[in-house]
């Protein structure tokens, strides 16, 4: 697998941008276009929550790092864990930590506002982090944790195969994307109502108009 140089690094966080609307992320990463809404302005509060404290912190036989920034080389993607937890374990388990006794297991927890979605558009961001921190620590991690804000309550997700198969796909769509500067056009669904971007992207405006709809116009029928 060919390696990404350090500058066509993306970010990680777009990956959930990706899963939601391609559009959207292209919005954000190729326009750098941004909006809060009050969906947004929600999480960003949660975020900070889950960073506050210090940035390691020992609680017995468990270990917590914040803020934790990660990167793969692989994907070609960067960006930052709001927790990663390291649970004091077997040697056959774990890995050895800089000036720390014994041998710990690594697990990502992303924090989320709202409950557990349909989409994979968190686990994937999760499963993102969790390649990241294997690359870089060089171990395997079996899964990892979303916390949700709403529920406040952990899922437990398994990184499998088809979750990684899933994240190279996504980071290669993303990369042949930017490269060619490319925003794809609207694709209208039910996700614009809650999207922070839809008074840039104007999804209305932009929506190309059906055969149905063009014929409706001539024959001067009303709208349903
Ligand atoms: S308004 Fe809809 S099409 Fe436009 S960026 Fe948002 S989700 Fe995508």
């Amino acid at each position: 697998m060919t390696e990404y140089k350090e500058e066509d690094f993306l970010m990680l966080s777009g990956i959930q941008h990706f899963v939601f609307c391609k559009r959207q992320w292209a919005l954000i990463e190729i326009e750098e276009q941004w909006a809060d809404n009050l969906r947004t302005i929600e999480g960003n509060i949660l975020h900070q929550r889950a960073h506050e404290g210090p940035t390691l912190e020992s609680r017995g036989q468990l270990l917590i790092s914040r803020e934790m920034r990660v990167f793969s080389a692989k994907l070609g993607i960067s960006g930052i864990c709001d927790v990663v937890e390291f649970h004091r374990c077997t040697q056959q388990e774990g890995i050895s930590l800089f000036q720390k006794e014994g041998f710990y297991r690594v697990v990502p927890v992303e924090y989320k506002k709202g409950e557990p979605k349909i989409s994979d558009a968190d686990r994937l961001q999760l499963v993102a982090q969790a390649v990241c921190l294997e690359e870089m620590l060089c171990t395997d991690i079996p899964y990892g944790y979303l916390y949700y804000g709403a529920t406040r309550h952990r899922e437990k997700v398994e990184i499998t195969q088809e979750f990684r198969q899933k994240l190279e796909n996504v980071c290669a769509q993303m990369h042949d994307l930017f490269q060619r500067r490319h925003t794809p056009m609207v694709k209208r669904t039910k996700a614009c109502n809650a999207c922070s971007l839809k008074e840039i992207c104007l999804p209305k405006l932009l929506k190309r108009p059906s055969v149905h709809d063009y014929i409706r116009r001539q024959t001067g029928e009303e709208e349903p």
